[in-house]
């Protein structure tokens, strides 16, 4: 729906919110922060501008009232957990009314800015921590153009398996391993089989990242009680980027029968501030049309509210920063852009695809779109795409050449959307820099 906290015309008297940044007055996503090194507890926040609303705080100075005071009162909490688990009406009075505190004509305006020293910290001065504790972490499949071309290296006759078209394909992956933004990675070592070669074991040669955007479940569902699709989407309650990093030669050789294991477990890194699915409601856009010889759903993936507008046009970039370039003073270098608009299956579409056997979604869950390509050559969302399994290696801007990630790279996802008539917002970034593998 779109309301009162979407309009152009709103200003803020937090002053970097008017100017060029991911998380103006329009967006106000949450997050888990405290202020570095000062012996804090963490607790909920919003972005806006370079600041950060503190909202145990707010709450605690009684800015907040009714179904706002009562999501406000989940805040002082490690976790976003306990407020995506209350029922949605709280976290949009919690968006509108924190909205109102944050503008520059209101008396709610009047009133937060006399306790601007105790309500807002400086980004600069926090640390963010993942916003969920996740339980359970699904990664899907669910970029047509990504399953096409990668499996198009294996299967160049016939790239899609029979079930792609009629199954939103997905494995359960790992949640201990998540990581807030920020954190390096330590390249993997594993079995490998290269060329079917007597499997040895080494550090990963084909270290990889996966552009993706993670969907955390809201208020969940009960264990044996399947979501129906025109529902599923109010189960959701927000996004944020996603780097499923990949160890593409241990994968190749683990990965039939049952699916990527090792390969994938060793880290999955997420940005910190979780854009709401009402920030998102004017960048809603119809489910991506399918081909004329395409099946079309089954009942229970059919919806036509889903159908007209289930979509989300966010545009996922990803950025590389090797070493000799931070050397050098040079700036990351953009490697894709591609659009979420384009998955084949709507987040609608998972979670009641997920939900239709009565498995339970529960608060803080994990859905991964799966590596978000397009048919550019510049929207492959992941360096098996871009080099076409290391066959065509990139040339950098100063020369130097990837096939796969090198350690001390570093890679940055961004994340933004875009319409006429409203304010654009960002998803934030989420980065890692790549460690050697331990020496054992
Ligand atoms: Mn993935």
């Amino acid at each position: 729906m779109i309301d009162e906290t979407h309009g152009t015309g709103l200003a803020s008297w937090v002053e970097s919110a008017d100017g060029d940044t991911d998380f103006p007055i329009q967006n106000l996503p949450l997050g888990v922060f405290r202020r570095r090194d000062a012996g804090e507890p963490w607790r909920v926040g919003m972005a806006i501008g370079h600041e950060i609303l503190d909202l145990a705080e707010a709450a605690h100075s009684g800015l907040l009232d009714g179904a706002a005071s009562r999501a406000g009162s989940r805040c002082a909490s490690p976790s976003l957990n306990a407020l995506m688990a209350l029922d949605p009406v709280h976290w949009s009075a919690l968006r509108v009314q924190a909205s109102r505190l944050l503008r520059a004509d209101t008396p709610e305006g009047e009133r937060a800015r006399r306790l601007r020293a105790s309500i807002l910290a400086p980004q600069a001065e926090a640390e963010l921590a993942l916003p969920a504790a996740v339980g359970d972490y699904t990664d899907f499949y669910a970029s047509l153009s990504h399953a096409t071309l990668v499996g198009s290296f294996f299967r160049p006759d016939h790239p899609l398996l029979p079930n792609y078209k009629w199954i939103p394909i997905g494995y359960h992956g790992r949640s201990s391993s998540l990581v807030p933004s920020g954190t390096p990675v330590r390249r993997p070592t594993g079995q490998v089989s290269p060329d079917g070669a007597t499997p040895r074991v080494q550090p990963t040669a084909r270290l990889d990242y996966e552009a993706e955007v993670g969907f955390l479940v809201g208020t969940g569902n009960a264990l044996g009680e399947p979501v129906p699709i025109a529902q599923a989407g109010h189960l959701l309650f927000g996004v944020c980027l996603l780097n499923d990093w990949s160890a593409r030669d241990i994968q190749a050789w683990e990965y039939q029968p049952l699916g990527p294991f090792l390969s994938k477990s060793f880290a999955t890194t997420l940005s910190p501030w979780v854009v709401t699915m009402d920030a998102l409601a004017p960048f809603r856009v119809p489910a991506a049309s399918r081909g004329a010889d395409d099946p079309a759903p089954l009942p229970y993936l059919t919806d036509p509210a889903d159908h007209s507008s289930g979509g989300v046009d966010a545009r996922v970039e990803v950025w590389l920063r090797t070493a000799r370039m931070r050397a050098d003073d040079q700036p990351a270098v953009r490697l894709s852009s591609s659009s979420l608009a384009a998955m084949y299956w709507t987040p609608a579409q998972l979670v009641a695809h997920q939900t239709s056997n009565g498995c339970n979604l529960r608060p803080g869950d994990l859905l991964g779109s799966g590596t978000i390509s397009g048919e550019a050559r510049d929207a492959r969302g992941c360096l098996l795409e871009l080099t076409r399994r290391g066959s065509e290696p990139l040339m950098l801007p100063n020369g130097e050449m990837r096939s796969f990630l090198e350690d001390w790279d570093e890679v940055i996802l961004r994340g933004h959307c875009e319409r006429d008539g409203f304010a654009r917002i960002g998803l934030g970034a989420c980065s890692g820099i790549v460690l050697p593998a331990s020496r054992t």
